[in-house]
């Protein structure tokens, strides 16, 4: 099928968007990577009078770090997350994430912004940013806010975002030294999206987990920390034992997604096996 017929302008700068939605009231959409929207266009779920090109505005992209955080633009590619050395170093679970999105060329065109934005209840980044307790940072028509990822996921691919805000960057603390952290998933063999992806952040006290985060996508409507899973490793020493009985603890009391591709009992089923591999990996 083909989209119907829409208009298109690229904007310079977040003001320039901003003011782009404000007058198409409701009626245009932003174009970040198009990997989601596009498609979604063709199916005729979505058709925006207008498309606001967003992908070439500069302050929306890039890696730094900055007073004991990483920021990331919203526009930076997958590819750029996954090749970061900076990542590498102090926030691994994200460049294991973005090596497991889609293929070469989602990678190349897809957005950290975008797929948030989006937020498709396979897509990755959403565990992510929960388990790493990053911040969202939203410009709108009123100002800027910043968002917790806690707070920011709503629901069935819908999220805090206004119609007329957007997503401009993601702030990452730097977790303490000694912290370590992973991606892993159980990829729909087709699309790579994530039957059950499970991101972990474990910091270490001595022998002992001092704290953690751990976050699942693709197993409930929406992406959600297991708090269940954390309280069964918080306060242990990280091993067989521990790591047992935060597996047992998973996705337990969530509702959980069933379709074609995989049923609630294996959601579930793969929700704890892919704790196991997670934890047991780092
Ligand atoms: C074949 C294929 C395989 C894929 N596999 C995976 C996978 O394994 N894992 C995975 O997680 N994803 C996967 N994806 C999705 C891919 O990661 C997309 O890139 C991503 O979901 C959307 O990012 P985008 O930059 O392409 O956004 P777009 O498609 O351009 O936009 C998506 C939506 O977000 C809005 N938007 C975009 N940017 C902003 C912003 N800054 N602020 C506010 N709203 C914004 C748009 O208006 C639109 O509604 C796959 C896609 C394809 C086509």
């Amino acid at each position: 099928m083909v989209s119907t017929s829409f208009d298109y302008q690229r904007a310079d700068t977040v003001q320039e968007a901003i003011k782009l939605l404000q007058e198409h009231n409701g009626d245009a959409k932003l174009l970040a990577g198009g990997h989601s929207l596009i498609p979604a266009m063709k199916l005729r779920l979505n058709s925006p009078a207008l498309l606001i090109d967003v992908s070439r505005i500069e302050a929306m992209r890039g890696i730094r770090e900055k007073d004991g955080q990483i920021i990331i633009g919203a526009m930076t590619t997958h590819y750029e997350i996954a090749t970061s050395e900076l990542l590498a170093n102090k926030l691994p679970m994200l460049v294991a994430a973005a090596k497991v999105i889609g293929d070469v060329q989602v990678r190349n065109k897809g957005t950290i912004g975008g797929s948030l934005a989006h937020a498709d209840p396979a897509a990755d980044w959403p565990a992510v940013v929960l388990a790493a307790n990053a911040q969202l940072h939203i410009h709108g028509p009123s100002g800027e806010r910043m968002v917790s990822a806690g707070d920011f996921f709503t629901g069935f691919y819908s999220t805090a975002l206004e119609d007329d805000e957007i997503l401009t960057d993601l702030h990452f603390p730097i977790p303490p030294k000694g912290s370590k952290s992973t991606y892993v998933k159980f990829a729909q063999p087709a699309s790579r999206y994530a039957l059950v992806g499970c991101a972990v952040q474990v910091s270490m006290d001595g022998d002992s987990v001092s704290d953690c985060s751990i976050a699942f996508t693709g197993v409930s409507d929406a992406a959600f920390r297991d708090t269940a899973a954390e309280d069964a490793l918080r306060g242990k020493a990280l091993n067989a034992d521990s790591i047992k009985s935060a597996a047992d603890a998973a996705a337990e009391g969530v509702d959980i997604m069933s379709d074609h591709f995989a049923s609630e009992e294996y959601r579930k089923h793969l929700a704890k096996v892919f704790l196991k591999r997670a934890l047991e990996s780092l």
